[in-house]
């Protein structure tokens, strides 16, 4: 993916070897993203998109991303369909179980704005980010695998520009 390259590292050769030193923010950095591992949290056809990005053809795997069905071991969400009233309070409940750092990706109309539900319907969320912070949004009904792709490529931007005091 090419964020190795980005990681500056320093090589120092001593008699009998050499030793590397970098900067333990881009270290922890190039781990986090290059390893989200996310949540499944299809909630609609978004989600079928979702599955296909996650597939063969599109291969979610080269970017080291895996799924996970808990929330203890993912570090990201990804919200994919129609967010319904009665579920918000399920994801909100998931999302606190997962082990900070954490991100989420909004994908898709209804996810971000309710969608075509946005108006005259009762049971539909008029935003996920009502309910939890959301990093990255990737709109589209639905977004194809490569807005996806495109998405992730710009969270783990937006990790390598983490700092350890964010966290503290
Ligand atoms: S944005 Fe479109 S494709 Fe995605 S869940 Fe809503 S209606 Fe389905």
């Amino acid at each position: 993916m090419g964020v190795m390259n980005k990681v500056p590292v320093y090589v120092e050769k001593l008699p009998g070897g050499a030793i590397i030193t970098t900067k333990l923010d881009d270290v922890l950095n190039y781990a986090r993203a290059s390893s989200m591992w996310y949540l499944l949290f299809g909630l609609a056809c978004c989600a079928v998109e979702l599955m296909a990005t996650g597939a063969s053809r599109y291969d979610f795997d080269r970017f080291g991303m895996f799924f996970r069905a808990s929330p203890r071991q993912s570090d990201l969400m990804i919200v994919a369909g129609t967010l319904t009233k009665k579920m918000a309070p399920r994801l909100k409940r998931l999302y606190e179980q997962m082990p900070e750092p954490k991100y989420v990706i909004a994908m898709g109309g209804c996810v971000i704005t309710g969608g075509p539900f946005r108006y005259d319907c009762y049971s539909v969320e008029k935003g996920v980010d009502h309910i939890i912070p959301v990093d990255v949004y990737i709109p589209g009904c639905p977004p194809r695998p490569e807005s996806l792709l495109e998405g992730c490529i710009k969270l783990q931007e937006k990790i390598k520009k983490q700092k350890i005091k964010d966290w503290a």
